[in-house]
């Protein structure tokens, strides 16, 4: 709780006042995120403890958890920290715990949950982990991970100035795509993290992790190439640094996508920080 300017503490009526005002920006906060369904984790049930839902306030529209407003008002300093907890990488990572919700853990090493800064002007979203990964509990630690450094180098940026993600943070086994139920499982913390890191532009890499993230069922030659919207944030796929270490004729196409966003972040005003190569 605030005190006034000279130090003394705040009347009651100044208490009243900003209990309130900081209970409205709470609930703004959480309903924002439930419309996004950051918190909605169809795998099981959330570590988080559970809010019980009462009926919207009058004159709005927004069911308001009535459990968490109500720690809000009771907590000394609430909001400000609560804000930063549904916000925060360090708290979705908390909130992830050590996830059982499918079955990839039963096999996994490590959670690899995803590097970088936050916010991040550009965020990169893989498939899941490899073997590297795993054992290690970074995303693209081995060859494809060299490879997609050479892109992000290439691009103007380093790797720690950038996010990087998957769709699901446990390893499939033998490198099999990730099923439905794991996708569904784990999409909410991708989506909590793409709220958190705020990117102005995602580059996803491979099929799955663009048909995941755009809600399509599309060949990845028929997605990359050209900008798409995720939620306002504009996206553009490109091949899996692991299918260009395979077929390496690809490079060029991919290069090209990169290209793209070279000049979208430069037109959108946060260009990269070195040159990129020409
Ligand atoms: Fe949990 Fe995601 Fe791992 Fe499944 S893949 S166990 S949902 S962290």
């Amino acid at each position: 709780m605030s005190s006034t300017p000279d130090g003394d503490p705040p009347e009651p009526g100044e208490v009243r006042e900003e209990l309130a005002a900081l209970a409205r920006d709470l609930r703004a906060s959480l309903g924002w995120h439930r419309r996004a369904g950051a918190w909605s984790v169809p795998g099981g049930a959330s570590p988080r403890p559970v809010a019980v839902e009462a009926a919207p306030a009058a004159g709005t529209t927004t069911p308001v958890p009535s459990a968490l407003t109500a720690a809000a008002v009771a907590l000394d300093d609430p909001p400000p920290a609560l804000r930063a907890a549904v916000r925060s990488l360090a708290v979705i990572r908390d909130e992830l715990g050590p996830c059982t919700r499918c079955k990839l853990h039963k096999t996994r090493n490590k959670i690899v949950f995803g590097v970088g800064p936050e916010p991040a002007t550009l965020m990169f979203i893989g498939e899941g982990p490899g073997a590297d990964e795993d054992r290690i509990g970074d995303p693209f630690v081995g060859k494809a991970g060299e490879l997609l450094d050479k892109m992000i180098e290439a691009m103007g940026w380093q790797r720690d100035e950038v996010y990087i993600a998957n769709i699901v943070k446990c390893r499939p086994p033998g490198n099999r795509n990730p099923e439905p139920d794991e996708i569904a499982a784990c999409r909410p913390f991708l989506d909590a993290q793409i709220q958190a890191v705020r990117p102005r532009v995602i580059v996803t890499l491979g099929r799955p992790a663009a048909n995941v993230v755009l809600g399509v069922d599309a060949p990845i030659s028929t997605l990359r190439g050209r900008f798409h919207d995720h939620r306002g944030i504009r996206l553009m796929p490109t091949f899996h640094p692991a299918y260009l270490l395979r077929t390496p004729e690809k490079k060029r196409e991919a290069w090209g996508d990169l290209k793209q966003v070279i000049a979208e972040l430069d037109r959108l005003g946060v260009p990269a920080p070195r040159p990129p190569r020409a």
